[in-house]
């Protein structure tokens, strides 16, 4: 590297050119593109031909519930080991948790939390509660995604509160480097590594809770947001019920490298894709939400009749439904979360399961709260002292390269 480019990463702006330098050369159907390892399989990996083809090489691979079963052991372990997850794992235990700001709306409460996800690093989100008293209560994990749909905007909020309102305990959190997660940029090269452990995180935080039913745990977000969903899902059996939205695809491994940006889906022998590491959610219940505008438009076509495959050999046929919307496009709008809404009620016997309607509901109640009033620090609650200050210290306290960090004097 020459005394330039030194120049230009200690600022940033050389970061993407310099992955591109090093990276591998792969055709797509999109284009030409570069990647950085050449077992990571990111974005437009395969053309939606390709993606087609596979999923009937991978029928052939496995004929029953034993066999299904050996393989779907070797994709966790393999998506283990491609995120690496034994550097983080050691740091489970106890969960030092930040919480305040309980607002009283209208049938539930919201407060702002934050949980040490590993020590020096927070997981930063809104914790929604029912207002009506129970003896039990099911749990929903709702992670956002890259588009529209963040922590604070409408959409994580109405469905939050709205599955709150009918009788579950829902964490929305951020995703690594959005919202208040300001101690590493989103796209770090471990972001995938710490987003699915953030969830897992969260989900002990659930599970701590006395009055949560450990067998009524749920968990929903759309396109980055499902991706967190149904790899959780796949590592996590604690996770009862699933509903990944726009986001499993036969071909499209997920734009991101907090989706794809580290080598979960490929070693040298081996090869998987979304659609199988969705397929790791059976025999529990899932609902895969597709729509006509993206990469899930083949859904019912391609990547649904494989995953009813795998759970009609675990005889459990009945827990998977597709809905299909083909005049919609991506996002987590009002008849995806009519969808997600009455399959949550069926399988988590959310309170109002019987009075609900099934082809409309009413989320007027909701009242969407601004920036303001939904994080977790400020200046009554400042960010912890102990903190790691930065991204570079985040992946060196990990034990990851930290060559990869541009922002070694990262601004927060
Ligand atoms: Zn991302």
């Amino acid at each position: 590297m020459n005394q330039v480019q030194k120049l230009l990463l200690l600022t940033g702006v050389f970061t993407i050119n310099l992955s591109f330098t090093q990276g591998y050369k792969v055709e797509t159907d999109k284009g030409v593109k570069y990647i950085s390892d050449p077992m990571v399989c990111n974005g437009r990996h395969w053309t939606e031909a390709n993606g087609k083809q596979m999923m009937n090489e991978f029928s052939q691979l496995w004929t029953d519930a034993k066999s299904w079963k050996k393989r779907a052991n070797a994709i966790k372990d393999k998506i283990q080991n491609g995120m690496q997850w034994d550097k983080i794992s050691q740091y489970d235990g106890q969960i030092n948790v930040i919480k305040h700001s309980k607002k009283i709306m209208d049938g539930y409460s919201v407060e702002n939390i934050a949980l040490e996800s590993f020590p020096g690093f927070f997981v930063t989100g809104n914790l929604y509660r029912p207002l009506k008293k129970q003896k039990m209560y099911p749990a929903i994990l709702s992670p956002h995604g890259h588009l529209k749909d963040k922590r604070f905007t409408d959409y994580v909020q109405l469905r939050s509160a709205y599955l709150a309102s009918k009788g579950a305990i829902v964490f929305a959190y951020d995703m690594v480097g959005y919202g208040e997660s300001n101690q590493v940029r989103h796209k770090m090269p471990i972001s995938l590594l710490i987003q699915t452990w953030n969830s897992k995180r969260v989900l002990d935080h659930l599970l701590s809770l006395s009055e949560v039913d450990p067998q009524r745990i749920g968990m929903t977000g759309g396109s980055g947001g499902g991706t967190q969903t149904f790899i959780l899902t796949a590592l996590d059996q604690r996770i009862k019920v699933s509903v990944p939205v726009v986001q499993v695809s036969a071909h499209f491994f997920g734009g991101c490298v907090c989706e794809s940006g580290m080598p979960i889906h490929k070693t040298d022998n081996f090869q998987t894709n979304n659609v199988e590491i969705a397929a790791l959610a059976a025999p529990r219940p899932m609902l895969l939400i597709s729509n006509g505008d993206d990469w899930t438009r083949n859904t019912p076509e391609v990547e649904f009749p494989y995953i009813q495959k795998v759970y009609g050999a675990l005889g459990k046929s009945d827990h998977v439904e597709n809905i299909h919307l083909a005049e919609e496009k991506h996002d987590y709008g009002y008849s995806k979360r009519l969808a997600a809404y009455h399959f949550f009620s069926k399988h988590l016997k959310l309170e109002n399961n019987q009075s609900s309607k099934k082809d409309s509901i009413d989320e007027s109640f909701i009242k969407i709260l601004p920036f303001e009033k939904l994080k977790v620090f400020n200046l009554e609650n400042p960010r912890p002292l102990t903190e790691l200050k930065n991204e570079f210290e985040v992946l060196q306290f990990l034990e990851f390269p930290t060559d990869k960090a541009p922002y070694l004097f990262y601004k927060k």
